[in-house]
C-alpha cells in the first residue's frame, strides 16, 4: 500500500522518525513544521492522509483540522492527530473536530504504520492493495492487472489510477477538479480538459468488452462509475 502522506509536526526528531518509518513502509512522505506550510502543501496537492500534530507553533493542529473539515475540497482527506496529551477529554475533542484517529506520543513506529493502514482502508480505498470488482470488471492494484469479463486489459498509468479511483468510489459523481486532486494529485497545473482526454482513452480501452458503459458522464457535474446503467446521462 503506497499513500502520499503529509506530516505536520514541528519537533525535528519526531519528524525524522515518522518520515523514516513511513518511507520504509512504502509511503511517499512530505513533512512540514507549521499550519501555514501545511496549508500551502494542501493547496498544491491533496495528500491521501494527513498526520497532524496537535501542538504546533502558531495555528494549532486542532484548529487546522477544523478548517480542513469545513472546506469542501479537504473535507474527506483522512486525518490522524498526533499528541503528547493522553487524557480522554482531549481525545474526544480531537475526534470531534473530525480527525479519523488519534495517536498519543510516544508511539511505536509499528503502531503508527498499522493505524495509518487502518484509516486508509476505511477512508481511501484506492490507496490500499485490495482488488476491486464491479460489473465484471476486476482491478488488482498489487499486480496492476485489469480483467474485463475474463479478458486481460492493458491501460496506461494515468488511466489505471483513474479507473482505480472511480471503482473504489463507485456510484458517486466526481467533478473534474476532484478527479485532478485525487488522481493527478494536483489541480493547479493541469487543465480540467485533461480529465476528459483520459476518460476518453479509458472508455476506448473498455469498449471491446462493453465495460465503457460503466463510466458515465453526468452532464454539468463530472463522471461516475456505476454498475447500474440507470441514471446515465
Ligand atoms: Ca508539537
Amino acid at each position: 500500500m503506497t499513500a502520499n502522506i503529509l506530516v505536520v509536526e514541528d519537533e525535528p526528531a519526531i519528524q525524522v522518525l515518522i518520515a523514516a518509518n513511513l518511507t520504509r513502509a512504502g509511503h511517499d512522505v512530505v513533512t512540514v513544521a507549521d499550519a501555514e506550510a501545511a496549508q500551502r502543501q494542501v493547496n498544491q496537492a491533496l495528500p491521501d492522509l494527513i498526520l497532524l500534530d496537535w501542538m504546533l507553533p502558531g495555528m494549532s493542529g486542532i484548529d487546522l483540522a477544523r478548517r480542513w473539515r469545513g472546506e469542501e475540497r479537504t473535507r474527506s482527506v483522512p486525518i490522524i492527530m498526533l499528541t503528547a496529551r493522553g487524557d480522554e477529554h482531549d481525545k474526544i475533542l480531537g475526534l470531534e473536530t473530525g480527525a479519523d484517529d488519534y495517536i498519543t506520543k510516544p508511539f511505536s513506529p509499528r503502531e503508527l504504520v498499522a493505524r495509518i493502514k487502518a484509516v486508509l482502508r476505511r477512508r481511501a480505498p484506492q490507496a490500499t492493495e485490495d482488488a476491486v470488482e464491479i460489473g465484471g470488471l476486476r482491478l488488482d492494484p498489487v499486480t496492476h492487472r485489469i480483467n474485463a469479463g475474463g479478458r486481460e486489459l492493458s491501460l496506461g498509468p494515468t488511466e489505471f489510477r483513474l479507473l482505480h479511483f472511480l471503482m473504489a468510489h463507485s456510484e458517486r459523481v466526481h467533478s473534474r477538479s476532484q478527479l485532478l486532486d485525487q488522481v493527478w494529485g494536483d489541480h493547479v497545473f493541469v487543465e480540467e480538459r485533461t480529465v476528459d482526454v483520459h476518460i476518453r482513452r479509458l472508455r476506448a480501452a473498455l469498449e471491446a468488452t462493453a465495460h465503457d458503459a460503466l463510466i458515465q458522464t453526468v452532464r454539468g457535474s463530472g463522471y461516475r462509475f456505476s454498475a447500474s446503467l440507470k441514471g446515465a446521462d
